[in-house]
């Protein structure tokens, strides 16, 4: 596949090796040579591969030390119902096959919001302190009531919006569904910028009006996955129907700028090169300038495994939160 970003530099590999040792702050350039092994050879070289997981594994002691941990977290995926066309998704289910009047069955599902409640507590029973939920953009799914009277007073055709009443199961809204799903002190993740841009479609709000709200329903951290690669010319071949770059960061910049937690994704290993992998890996990292830093970032390696952005596995440096109950 033909793209304008390729994996050449004109950096040297031992310079770029040399600075990751250092601790220094590294170019895209750098990467490239570390992913690559140099982009004056063919190939990786496996000498070289050694030397770069043995730099990177000796900053990680560094960093981090030895001590492992983990979060007991629960996936709770509110619908698959999504006609976002995304390429790589096996997650999604046209959203036409949950309308009342479909007559043919389908794998998909849609929790109401007292479903996830339900799955939620039972889950903080048996001990989890984590909740991650992120679903398919559903046409009914809105913000709050107030984005539902908005979208049904609109006569608007292009804001994929449909009434709850014609669905067989009514999702709710955003809120009301991490209202739900804040249940015995849970930390609640959710809501990626590409959710986001649902919540507020047809509206002038800005995302921090959107994270505002949905922070008053109990949103703790906000998950950046739907990131896949954030370099327009890969998202225009995997995900098209996708918000850009500019607009994932805004969205994640405004999470941020009203104190939730964020975190960055990265799926790889589908059309991408070494250049745009780095050049996702630097413009994630922007996201941990705001006041509230990113937690972690997560790779996630492209498969013919059931997926979609945002179920990409995810991980936080530190321990979550205490219970509060
Ligand atoms: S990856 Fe996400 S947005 Fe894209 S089709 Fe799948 S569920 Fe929809």
């Amino acid at each position: 596949m033909e793209f304008s970003h390729r994996p050449v530099t004109d950096q040297s590999f031992e310079n770029a090796l040399a600075k990751a040792r250092d601790g220094v702050r590294l170019s895209v350039a750098d990467g490239v040579e570390l992913l690559t092994t140099g982009t004056d050879t063919e190939g990786i070289d496996p000498r070289r591969k050694e030397r770069v997981l043995e730099a990177a594994d000796r900053r990680r002691a560094e960093v981090v030390g030895d001590e492992v941990t983990f979060v007991a977290n629960l996936n709770n995926n509110v619908t698959t119902a999504c006609n976002t066309g995304c390429l790589f998704c096996n997650f999604k289910d046209r959203s036409e096959q949950f309308r009342s009047d479909y007559q043919e069955s389908h794998g998909g599902f849609t929790k109401t919001p007292a479903e996830s409640r339900d799955i939620v507590a039972d889950a903080v029973d048996r001990g989890i302190y984590e909740v991650c939920s992120v679903s398919g953009l559903h046409p009914a799914l809105t913000l709050d009531d107030e984005h539902r009277e908005l979208l049904e007073r609109s006569d608007r055709g292009d804001l994929n919006y449909r009434s709850p009443g014609e669905y067989d199961v009514d999702p709710g809204t955003y809120c009301a569904q991490i209202r739900a799903m804040d249940v015995g002190g849970v930390h609640v993740h959710s809501m990626t910028p590409e959710e986001a841009y649902h919540a507020r479609r047809g509206t002038d709000w800005s995302y921090e009006e959107v994270f505002r709200r949905l922070k008053a329903a109990g949103l703790d951290s906000v998950p950046g996955t739907a990131a896949e690669i954030l370099v327009d010319e890969v998202r225009e071949v995997i995900c098209p129907g996708k918000i850009g770059t500019a607009e994932w960061l805004e969205a994640m910049e405004a999470a941020a700028s009203v104190g939730l937690g964020t975190t960055a994704t990265i799926m790889y290993g589908h059309v991408e090169n070494e250049m745009h992998r780095v050049m996702h890996l630097k413009t994630s990292a922007t996201c941990r300038t705001g006041p509230a830093p990113s937690r972690s970032s997560s790779p996630s390696p492209s498969s013919t495994r059931r997926r979609r952005c945002t179920s990409a596995a995810w991980s936080r440096a530190a321990p979550p939160p205490p219970r509060t109950s």
